[in-house]
C-alpha cells in the first residue's frame, strides 16, 4: 500500500476530515538516522502531523512541526511541503537520567514557511507531558481557531492518522454534528485505525453520514537540501570565514542533518563561488 493522505467532507455539514497512512516514506526518512525505535515512532507521528497540517492549511510552502521539551528527546522535528515531501530529525540528550521520559514539558512550535517569501509564521502552544494529538488539537484550536480531533496510531512499520475538523461558522447544528462525529470516532481502537483502509473506516464508523472523498495524494521522503541552497549558506558565511576554515582543513564540509548528505568545497570551488557574486 502506498503512503497517502486523503481528505473528505461530511456533506451538508461544516465538518471535514483527513486520513493518512505512512510506511515507506517514514522508513526512507529514518534510514539516514540511527534513533531508538521509540524515537522513530515519535518522528513517524510528527511526520504524519506535518502532512495533516499541510492538508488542512493548504499552504504553498512548507510546514515545520517542532516539539521542544525537557525530555530525553529535547527536539522532535518533522517537515512537509505542499507536495508531501517529508523529512525529520531528532536530538537526543544521552546524559539525562535513566528514568527521564522521551517527551517532557515544553512547547509545540508550528512554523509556516510560504514559498517565494522570506516571512515565516510561527504558532506556539504549551506541551505539558501530554500527547502529540492533544498538542496539535490545541494548536488548531488556539492558533487557527479550528476545533479539531486527531487520532494517531503507529507500529514499528506503520503510522495512521485521522483528523476531524469543524470549519468556521458556528451554527448550532454544526457544533452538534461535529460533537456527534467525534463521539463516533472516539470508539476507534488503535488496531482498527491501523488495519482498516479509509473506505472501510468511514463505512464502519460514520455509516449514517454522506461523505465525499477527495482524491488521495501520495507522500514520499525527499530532502530539500541542494547544492544551490548550500552555496547560499556559504556565501552568507563570507569568503574570509571560509578561507579561515581552509587553513586547517582540505575542504569546507557542510552536512545535511536530515539526509546525512555531505557537501564538500575545495579552495578552487570557493574561489569560483565568490567570482560569480
Ligand atoms: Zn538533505
Amino acid at each position: 500500500m502506498n503512503d497517502v493522505i486523503q481528505r473528505f467532507m461530511f456533506e451538508h455539514t461544516a465538518t471535514r476530515g483527513a486520513w493518512i497512512r505512512l510506511s515507506k516514506s517514514v522508513s526512507d526518512a529514518l534510514e539516514h538516522h540511527d534513533y531508538p525505535d521509540m524515537v522513530n515512532q515519535l518522528l513517524a507521528k510528527a511526520m504524519a502531523c506535518s502532512c495533516l497540517l499541510v492538508s488542512s492549511i493548504k499552504l504553498a510552502g512548507k510546514v515545520i512541526f517542532q516539539l521542544q521539551t525537557d525530555g530525553k528527546a529535547p527536539l522532535i522535528l518533522a517537515q512537509s511541503n505542499e507536495q508531501y515531501h517529508i523529512r525529520a530529525l531528532a536530538r537526543l540528550d544521552n546524559d539525562s537520567p535513566e528514568d527521564t521520559p522521551l517527551l517532557g514539558k515544553g512547547h509545540l512550535a508550528i512554523t509556516l514557511a510560504p514559498d517565494h517569501s522570506d516571512e515565516k509564521f510561527q504558532g506556539l502552544v504549551t506541551f505539558d507531558d501530554d500527547s502529540m494529538n492533544t498538542a496539535l488539537e490545541r494548536y488548531f484550536d488556539q492558533s487557527e481557531q479550528i476545533p479539531t480531533k486527531l487520532y494517531l496510531a503507529s507500529t514499528k512499520t506503520e503510522t495512521v492518522g485521522l483528523l476531524l475538523q469543524r470549519m468556521p461558522g458556528n451554527q448550532y447544528q454544526d457544533v452538534e454534528i461535529f460533537e456527534e462525529l467525534t463521539i463516533l470516532a472516539n470508539t476507534l481502537s488503535d488496531e482498527e485505525l491501523l488495519s482498516w483502509d479509509l473506505e472501510t473506516l468511514l463505512a464502519k464508523v460514520f455509516h449514517e453520514h454522506d461523505i465525499r472523498l477527495l482524491p488521495s495524494e501520495s507522500i514520499q521522503f525527499k530532502c530539500s537540501c541542494s547544492e544551490e541552497k548550500i552555496e547560499g549558506i556559504l556565501i552568507n558565511l563570507g569568503k574570509e570565514e571560509l578561507l579561515d576554515i581552509l587553513k586547517d582543513h582540505p575542504y569546507v564540509e557542510i552536512h545535511c542533518d536530515f539526509c546525512n548528505k555531505q557537501f564538500l568545497y575545495r579552495k578552487n570551488q570557493i574561489d569560483k563561488l565568490f567570482d560569480n557574486t
